[in-house]
C-alpha cells in the first residue's frame, strides 16, 4: 500500500504525485493522515514508480503493516444496556446503515456489507462502552482489510480501504473524550490514478463521488 497523495504542508492543499511533481516539486509536503514530513521516493528508479515515504519508524495507516485491525482491537469496557438499544437501532436501520457505507465504500454489495455486520456481531461491537448509533458505519468499514475492485459494482473502479487516524488503536478512543482524536475516516486506494479521500464522521448522508457530475447537472439546471 503506497502513498500517492499529500498535502502542501504550507497551504494544506491536497496534490496527487503528477501534480506535485510538475507544479510544486520540492515544496515540503506532509501526509494527509498522520501529517508528518514525507518525501518523493523511487523517483529516479526504473524500476519502482515514484511514491510518497513516510520516515522509516513511521506508524501511519497508510502502510500497510502499522494498519490497525479494529474489530481486534475492541475495548474490554462493555455496556450491556446500550448494546441492546444498539442491536435494535441496527435492525430498525439496516438499510439506513448500508446507505451510509455505500456513499463511502464505492460499489458496495450486499454480501460485503452482511460480512460486515457479521464481523461486528461475533466481536460483539454492539457492546462497546459509549458506542453510538452515528459511528456504526464508520466503524463497520474499517473491518474489512481490502474492499477488491473485482467484488463490487460497477461504481469502483479500484481497490481501497478505510483507516481512521494513526492514534486511535483501540475503538474506544474514537468515540472517547479525548478531543485531540480527529472524527475523520479517510479512504485509501491502492494505486496511483485515485487521490486519497478524508470524511468527517457526521449524521448527514455524504454524496458519493459517483453523484458528482448528476450534483453539477442538478445544479446547473436550477440556476437562476
Ligand atoms: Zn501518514
Amino acid at each position: 500500500m503506497t502513498l500517492y497523495t499529500a498535502l502542501l504542508k504550507d497551504s494544506r492543499k491536497k496534490v496527487n504525485l503528477k501534480t506535485y511533481l510538475t507544479k510544486h516539486k520540492d515544496e515540503p509536503i506532509i501526509c494527509p493522515v498522520c501529517e508528518v514530513d514525507i518525501r518523493v521516493d523511487a523517483e529516479q528508479s526504473l524500476v519502482k514508480s515514484a511514491y510518497f515515504r513516510h520516515p522509516s519508524n513511521s506508524i501511519c495507516p497508510t502502510i500497510k503493516k502499522n494498519r490497525v485491525d479494529y474489530s481486534n482491537s475492541l475495548s474490554s469496557q462493555i455496556d450491556r444496556e446500550n448494546g441492546e438499544k444498539i442491536i435494535e437501532y441496527v435492525k430498525n436501520h439496516s438499510f439506513d446503515i448500508f446507505n451510509k457505507c455505500t456513499t463511502l465504500a464505492d460499489g458496495l454489495s450486499v454480501s460485503e456489507f452482511r460480512e460486515l455486520i457479521k464481523i461486528a456481531n461475533d466481536k460483539k461491537l454492539w457492546y462497546q462502552q459509549g458506542l453510538t448509533s452515528l459511528y456504526i458505519p464508520y466503524v463497520l468499514l474499517t473491518f474489512k482489510d481490502k474492499f477488491k475492485e473485482s467484488e463490487g459494482g460497477k461504481t469502483r473502479n479500484d481497490d481501497f480501504y478505510f483507516v481512521l487516524e494513526p492514534s486511535v488503536q483501540t475503538l474506544e478512543q474514537l468515540w472517547g473524550k479525548s478531543t485531540k482524536i480527529k472524527q475523520n475516516i479517510w479512504k485509501i486506494y491502492l494505486s496511483e490514478g485515485k487521490d486519497l479521500q478524508d470524511y468527517t464522521i457526521q449524521e448527514d448522508l455524504i454524496s458519493p463521488e459517483w453523484f458528482s457530475n448528476t450534483q453539477s447537472y442538478i445544479n446547473k439546471l436550477l440556476e437562476v
